[in-house]
């Protein structure tokens, strides 16, 4: 059962080939028996799996299910939880158990899906390798010696390895897309306001958003369309109704515009992804697409910008981790402070506490207009360069990630070297555009994602353009060895 698609799952539960109950035993069984190598999950919920399974196939029985009911997933440990531990891969909240869901858990509980368990992550979403979790990395199915990618690294790994058909993940400058490539997935960071974020706990709040992760992009589309919609308890939360995302896989790409920008096929790309990358471009231009050379001229402003915007809101977003009223709290303090510095010192990890430091300074009064202000205005150059190449194409095209998964160590102390991973992905959340990464080989036997950017609200293209593509090659099947 494990190697079927969610889709696939989907038909085989409404023929009764297998009850969702089965379905889930089967995979429970695969988490325990791989997660001791892989590391993919933090909290693994057996009971209350069961449980939702056991439900599902009753309203089924009614006649009551719809495409999700009774398909397991499993939850980034970012999302609150009712009853369960939500730890954000920090210890900090190691012994948090959220007191509700988040909209994205409701609403795929509301569609029938079972919660396997929570995945791990690298610290409140912050890093490209999953190294900085408290609950340790997690290794790439493709190669134990890799890293999976970050932040949704769980998610992406447990995708990849066959342990749930399914997965969600969230995206502050890539940590859906830069996990989806280095495991051989296929991952969609949606238009910034379209997936709730409310009970999603915030890193960087105009830049997080959640997205699906799958193996193949119509199971992406199934779970987008649960997940997707209006939330009147986010106020970012866009008043727009979602397509029926399924429904329009299957457009024909004769005339697609696709635009290749020059900046992300320079200097920094390793040259056997570049390859892998341009067949894939060659097997779009066979489905009847046109290409043409593009350029976002301010790329290589979005890692800076994004390296002020986003620990200035993290340091602003995790102020409320203060020992006090939920989390860590150190042992016998001496007064307020003692309390504040040392459970804070104690709960956060060595990355965290560098962005909350660089953060606070880049807010602080005098530097605000240096800093804040003017990485905001980058901001806007960015959204620009994006806007004219949308006046030009209907998709942008290029690398999701500048090499393949790196191996578990290699980057831990050069904290610049890690954050160029995410290279090709951080523009898309500094515009607040979709994009999304979907697998097209192998450099050696690890994967190469490739990265559709569209314009805003387009998730429905996006989709429909990997769909098309997977309809006429098999990277999203291939399994690795150890896990198929
Ligand atoms: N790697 C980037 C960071 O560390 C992006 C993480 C993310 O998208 N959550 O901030």
């Amino acid at each position: 059962m494990h190697e079927k698609t969610i889709a696939q799952l989907s038909a085989s539960l409404a023929t009764g080939e297998f009850s969702s109950e089965e379905l889930t035993r089967a995979l429970l069984e695969r988490v325990e028996r791989f997660n001791p190598s892989l590391n993919a999950f933090i909290t693994v919920t057996a009971e209350s799996a069961l449980a939702q399974a056991r439900a599902a196939d009753e309203r089924r029985r009614q006649g009551a299910a719809g495409l999700l009911t009774g398909i397991p997933i499993a939850h980034k440990d970012i999302f609150c939880t009712d009853g369960v531990r939500t730890s954000c891969g920090s210890r900090i909240l190691d012994r948090f158990i959220a007191p509700y869901n988040a909209t994205v858990v409701e609403r795929l509980n509301a569609a029938g899906a079972v919660m396997l368990g929570k995945t791990n992550m690298d610290e409140f979403a912050m890093g490209s390798s999953n190294e900085t979790s408290f609950y340790g990395p997690v290794r790439n199915p493709w190669d134990l010696d890799a890293v999976p990618g970050g932040s949704s690294g769980g998610s992406a790994a447990a995708v990849a390895a066959r342990l749930t058909p399914g997965a969600t993940g969230t995206d502050t400058g890539g940590s859906i897309r830069q996990p989806a490539a280095l495991c051989g997935i296929t991952g969609i960071k949606p238009t910034y306001g379209r997936v709730s974020r409310w009970g999603m706990i915030a890193y960087a709040s105009s830049l997080d958003q959640g997205g699906p992760m799958a193996r193949t992009a119509e199971d992406c589309a199934l779970l987008l369309g649960a997940m997707a919609g209006f939330d009147l308890r986010d106020s970012t939360s866009v008043d727009r109704p979602a397509p029926d995302y399924a429904a329009l896989l299957d457009q024909p790409l004769t005339g697609l515009k696709i635009g290749l920008p020059k900046e992300y096929f320079g200097e920094g790309l390793d040259s056997a992804v570049a390859r892998v990358v341009e067949d894939a471009i060659a097997e779009y231009r066979k489905l009847g697409a046109e290409t043409v050379e593009i350029s976002l001229p301010n790329s290589h402003l979005a890692i800076p910008a994004y390296y002020v915007v986003a620990p200035a809101e993290c340091s602003s977003n995790l102020a409320r981790f203060d020992g006090v009223r939920y989390g860590h709290r150190c042992e016998n303090p001496k007064d307020l402070l003692d309390l504040y510095t040392r459970s804070r010192g104690e709960g956060f990890g060595a990355e965290v506490q560098r962005r909350i430091l660089v953060g606070t300074f880049a807010l602080s009064a005098g530097y605000y207009d240096a800093y804040y202000l003017k990485a905001q205005q980058i901001r806007r150059l960015i959204s620009d360069d994006f806007r004219q190449a949308f006046a030009q194409v209907d998709v942008i095209m290029g690398p999701t990630s500048p090499t393949v998964a790196f191996n578990l160590g290699e980057k831990v102390d050069d904290p610049i070297t890690m954050y160029l991973s995410d290279i090709y992905t951080i523009a898309v959340n500094l515009a607040g555009l979709p994009g999304l990464s979907l697998p097209v080989g192998f450099v050696g036997q690890r994967p190469v994602g490739l990265q559709v950017i569209g314009d805003y609200f387009t998730e429905d293209r996006l989709l429909n353009v990997a769909h098309r593509y997977q309809q006429v090659t098999d990277w999203h099947q291939r399994a690795p060895t150890a896990f198929a």
